[in-house]
C-alpha cells in the first residue's frame, strides 16, 4: 500500500475506522466514483468483525421488518429510515454478492455459509482493494480542525502514525470508530474526548449485551463457576424472557442476560440494583410443585427430596440454597413460589471492555438526517459510535453496515453540493 507523505490531501473522502461501518462506507463511496482513503489505528482492518465470527457470524435476523426495527428501542425513529433503505434483506444480498450464501438458523438468526467472518472479510477487503480503496493501517486519528488557511469546507485531520504525527486535508470524512467494548480489537472509545472537545454532544459509552455482577457467597461461586442454566425464564418489569445463561465467579453472563442488558442497566442506574425473577421450572405450575413438595419425605435429605419431587438439582438447587432461608425448604407452598419466581439481585454491569457492544455515542440531535455533524459540515459518523444499542441477533452488524452506507451516500451528496 502506498504511504502518504507528511502533509498531504485526500482527494475525495477519508474514512476513519476499518470496521464493518467504515468498510461499507468506503465501498459505497467507491461505487459512487469517489476516491477513498481508509485509515485504521490497527495494522489491519476488521478485527472486531473477525472476533464476531468466532462463535458464528450472525449478520442479521430474519424476523419481519416491524419486529426487527423494534429492537432498536429509543433509537428506532433515527435508524428506521436508514434500515428501511438498506436493511436485513440487503445484508443478505450483499453477502451473496461477495460469494457467501446465507442461511437462517433455528432462532431466526442469519449466518453466512461456513459461519465464519474470515473468508467473508478476506473477500471483501480484496474487492475493496481492487476497486481502488487505499488502506492506511497504523494511523490513529487524534484530532480534527477546520483548516484556517483553506476554504470553508476544508478539514484538517491529525493522525499518530509509526512515522510520527501526520496531518491531512480533506473535504469530507466519515468517522466509523466503533464503541468502547473489547478495546484491544481497536475500538477504544478514545474518540469521545476528541469530539467532546469540539463541542459534540456524546451520550456516555456504557456496557451493552454484557454480564452483570451478583454478590455470590464464596461457596456458591466456587462450586458453580461456569455452570449453565438451561430451561429457565427471567422476568423483569412483568416481561418474561426465555433462554440460557451461565454462572460466573462475578455474576451472570449469556444470551438471556444480554437480551435484558439495557433495562437491567437502567434499573441499576435508578435503583442501585435490579431484581430478576427466575422461574427455575417453567414447565411446572406452582400448584403442581406444591403438591409434589408436600409428599412425605421419609428418610430422604432435604436436597434429595427436592430433587425427587421437582427434578431440581445442581446449580438450580444451589440457587435456592443461596437465596432462601433454611426454613423455606420445609414450607412446600413457599418453596414452590420461590422456584417459580426466585429473586436474583444484580448489582452492576460488567465493565464496558468485556461487553459485546456499547450503548451511548454521538447523539442523534448532533447529526443531520444524513448523519453529518451539524456543527462540523463534512464530518459524518456511522456504526456503533452512534447513540443506539440493540440486542445480539445480528441487529448490531446490520445497523453498522447500514449506517456506513447511509453516511457514505450523505458524504457523496454533500460533496456534490
Ligand atoms: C465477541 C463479540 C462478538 C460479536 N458478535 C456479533 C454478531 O455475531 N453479530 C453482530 O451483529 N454483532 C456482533 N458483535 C458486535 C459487532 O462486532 C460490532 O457491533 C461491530 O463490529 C461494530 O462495527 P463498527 O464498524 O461500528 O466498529 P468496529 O468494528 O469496532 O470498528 C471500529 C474501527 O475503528 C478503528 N479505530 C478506533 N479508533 C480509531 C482512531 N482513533 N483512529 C483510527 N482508527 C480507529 C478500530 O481499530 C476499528 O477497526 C460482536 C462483538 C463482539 C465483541
Amino acid at each position: 500500500m502506498k504511504s502518504l507523505g507528511r502533509r498531504e490531501s485526500v482527494s475525495g473522502v477519508a474514512v476513519i475506522g476499518g470496521g464493518p461501518a467504515g468498510l461499507m462506507a468506503a465501498a459505497t463511496l467507491r461505487q459512487a466514483g469517489r476516491a477513498v482513503q481508509l485509515f485504521d489505528a490497527l495494522p489491519t482492518p476488521g478485527r472486531k468483525f473477525l472476533r464476531a465470527g468466532v462463535g458464528g457470524l450472525n449478520l442479521t435476523h430474519s424476523e419481519p421488518l416491524e419486529s426487527f426495527l423494534a429492537r432498536y428501542g429509543a433509537a428506532r425513529p433515527h435508524l428506521e429510515p436508514i434500515l428501511r433503505a438498506w436493511g436485513p434483506a440487503e445484508v443478505r444480498a450483499w453477502a451473496q454478492q461477495l460469494g457467501f450464501e446465507t442461511f437462517v438458523g433455528t432462532s431466526g438468526r442469519v449466518f453466512p455459509s461456513g459461519m465464519k467472518a474470515s473468508p467473508l472479510l478476506r473477500t471483501w477487503l480484496k474487492q475493496l482493494q481492487e476497486t481502488g480503496v487505499r488502506f492506511q493501517g497504523g494511523w490513529r486519528w487524534c484530532g480534527l480542525e477546520k483548516s484556517p488557511s483553506a476554504t470553508d469546507s476544508d478539514l484538517l485531520l491529525r493522525f499518530d502514525t509509526p512515522a510520527g504525527e501526520q496531518t491531512l486535508h480533506t473535504e469530507a470524512v466519515i468517522l466509523a470508530l466503533g464503541g468502547g467494548s473489547w478495546p484491544r480489537l481497536g475500538s477504544t472509545g478514545r474518540w469521545v474526548g476528541i469530539l467532546e472537545s469540539l463541542g459534540i454532544p456524546i451520550a456516555p459509552l456504557k456496557a451493552s449485551n454484557c454480564g452483570f455482577d451478583v454478590t455470590w457467597s464464596e461457596i456458591f461461586k466456587t462450586k458453580f463457576d461456569g455452570a449453565p442454566l438451561k430451561t429457565i425464564t427471567a422476568t423483569l418489569h412483568g416481561h418474561t424472557t426465555q433462554g440460557e445463561f451461565i454462572i460466573t465467579r462475578e455474576g451472570v453472563e449469556g444470551s438471556l442476560i444480554y437480551a435484558l442488558s439495557a433495562p437491567l442497566r437502567e434499573e441499576i442506574e435508578s435503583h442501585g440494583q435490579a431484581i430478576l425473577l427466575l422461574d427455575l421450572a417453567p414447565d411446572w405450575s406452582a400448584t403442581r410443585l406444591t403438591e409434589r413438595l408436600s409428599r412425605p419425605r421419609g428418610s430422604r435429605s432435604t436436597s434429595s427430596h427436592l430433587e425427587k419431587a421437582t427434578g431440581l438439582k445442581g446449580v438450580k438447587a444451589g440457587l435456592l440454597w443461596e437465596f432462601l432461608p433454611r426454613e423455606t425448604f420445609d414450607q412446600p407452598e413457599k418453596l414452590a413460589a420461590a422456584i417459580k419466581a426466585l429473586p436474583l439481585p444484580l448489582i452492576r454491569p460488567r465493565p464496558l471492555a468485556e461487553a459485546i457492544s456499547s450503548a451511548g455515542g454521538v447523539r442523534f440531535e448532533a447529526l443531520t438526517e444524513s448523519l453529518m455533524l451539524k456543527t462540523l459540515p463534512g464530518v459524518f459518523c456511522a456504526g456503533e459510535m452512534l447513540d443506539w444499542e440493540a440486542p445480539t441477533g445480528g441487529y448490531l452488524l446490520t445497523a453498522c453496515l447500514s449506517t456506513g452506507k447511509w453516511a457514505a451516500h450523505g458524504a457523496d451528496a454533500w460533496l456534490r453540493g
